[in-house]
């Protein structure tokens, strides 16, 4: 059987930025794959995952992209940022360094985009409070002087990590439906 015309299909570039070792590549395979790695694999990396979603009976993809470790030598490039839609603009709650790069990355993001992104600040490694640096209002203050959303968040025991995703896939089929 065919499909009908009215049955459009949406595909979302999602971008995931931030600081090395903040959890970018754990937040994706726990979102797409259901997995956690305790080592650090900065070198090894998919360019990106696609999960699929219906919404209001659309049926939704996702591509969201990870940067394979490029972020190391600040070489994130353009094409990486070329047509996406979303963005996660991670750092890691327990090294406020990673929070003071947010707004690097924001520029960078921004001067990058000639469209309306829908863009999560993500406070990462939430489950580490005994050793937290940077404050739950610390990251609601900084998203609400930026336009952001904010969640906090841990790849590994999946806190808000499924909602962090699906706000912002949300966020993008309102903004273009
Ligand atoms: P990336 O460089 O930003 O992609 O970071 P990774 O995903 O490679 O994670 C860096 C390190 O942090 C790894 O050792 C992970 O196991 C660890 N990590 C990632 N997310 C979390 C988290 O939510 N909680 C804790 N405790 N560790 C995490
Ligand atoms: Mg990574």
């Amino acid at each position: 059987g065919g499909r009908r015309d009215s049955q459009q299909e949406y595909l979302f570039k999602i971008v995931i930025v931030g600081d090395s070792a903040v959890g970018k590549s754990n937040l994706l395979s726990r979102y797409a794959r259901g997995e956690f790695d305790h080592a650090s694999k900065a070198t090894v990396g998919v360019e990106f995952q696609t999960q699929c979603l219906q919404i209001d009976g659309k049926e939704v993809k996702a591509q969201i992209w990870d940067t394979a470790g490029q972020e190391r030598f600040r070489a994130v490039t353009s094409a990486y940022y070329r047509g996406a839609f979303g963005a996660l603009l991670v750092y890691d709650v327990t090294r406020r360094s990673t929070f003071d790069s947010v707004s690097r990355w924001l520029d960078e993001l921004n001067s990058h985009s000639d469209t309306t992104v829908a863009k999560m600040l993500v406070g990462n490694k939430c489950d580490l409070e005994n050793i937290r640096d940077v404050s739950v209002e610390e990251g609601k203050k900084l998203a609400e002087a930026e336009g952001l959303f904010f969640i906090e968040t841990s790849a590994l025991d999946s806190t808000n990590v499924h909602k962090a995703f699906e706000i912002v896939i949300r966020e993008i089929y309102d903004n273009v439906s």
